[in-house]
């Protein structure tokens, strides 16, 4: 009798152990080790080929969305992606609102000064885009004094800051700023060099086209909160990636074989 109990005092407390005691307790351990499971990645998805969503599942799709994928798997998190401003997505890094930003956004010091940024992972630039008629400008220096559409928080806007007497107009997407050079309310826009590459071999074949040389290179990088032990993380995955192969794939699926 005396060892029947202790048998069943014992499987009891195992039981218990197993089942974990207090319910709350219990609850918010498994809340947050199923919170620490989800990578809640922000992006703005105007940016083809780096981010886009399908036109009818709106399914994001494109070469930063195939990487942080990847990323994700290799850090055995559940990839979460939502669609911001891209003026949003330092704020929400801030907030804690999204875990990281992934968003064709290039490695500047500014940037640096705000979030945490990773090792590079794509070399891209800034070019001018006019419509396909337009024969006054053929380079950056040809847009003093002309009405030039960006989109809000990116280097390309800060570039058309710098061009002396030009008038500014920034937009939320990047669709948006296409269409502005389209209906004729802009003369130029400055962007990164692979998205217009891809919008002129798109959408915008017969519209539009670039002019002049690619302007300063700059590193994509993906941005996390300052002091986030994801980056580490990330950066550590990404150089899996290259190691195994697997990033050249996702590249050579985007952009074919030029580098
Ligand atoms: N690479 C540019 C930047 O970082 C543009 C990014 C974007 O429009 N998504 O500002």
């Amino acid at each position: 009798m005396k060892k029947m109990s202790l048998a069943m005092c014992l499987f009891a407390a195992i039981a218990l152990a197993v089942s974990g005691c207090g319910g709350s307790t219990q609850q918010a351990a498994k809340d947050s080790k199923s919170e620490a499971k989800v990578l809640k990645v922000g992006t703005e998805p105007t940016f083809a080929p780096f981010e886009f969503q399908k036109k009818d599942s709106k399914e994001f799709d494109g070469f930063d969305m195939d990487l942080i994928r990847a990323v994700g798997k290799k850090m055995g998190m559940k990839v979460e992606i939502q669609n911001m401003g891209f003026d949003a997505l330092i704020p929400a890094l801030k907030s804690g609102n999204i875990d990281v930003a992934i968003a064709g956004m290039s490695i500047t010091p500014d940037r640096k000064k705000a979030v945490d940024m990773s090792d590079p992972y794509y070399t891209s630039g800034l070019t001018v885009v006019v419509r396909k008629d337009d024969t006054s400008i053929k380079s950056v220096d040809d847009l003093k004094g002309k009405n030039i559409a960006v989109q809000i928080g990116t280097t390309g806007a800060d570039r058309a800051a710098k061009v002396p007497d030009a008038k500014v107009k920034s937009y939320d997407t990047n669709s948006a700023v296409f269409l502005e050079l389209n209906n004729k309310n802009a003369d130029a826009v400055i962007i990164d060099a692979p998205v217009a590459a891809y919008y002129l071999n798109t959408e915008g074949k017969d519209k539009a086209k670039m002019v002049g040389d690619k302007m300063e290179a700059e590193d994509y990088g993906a941005a996390f909160k300052k002091g986030s032990k994801l980056t580490a993380e990330f950066n550590k995955a990404l150089a899996e990636l290259k190691k195994d192969g697997e990033y050249d794939k996702i590249y050579a699926k985007w952009f074919g074989n030029q580098k």
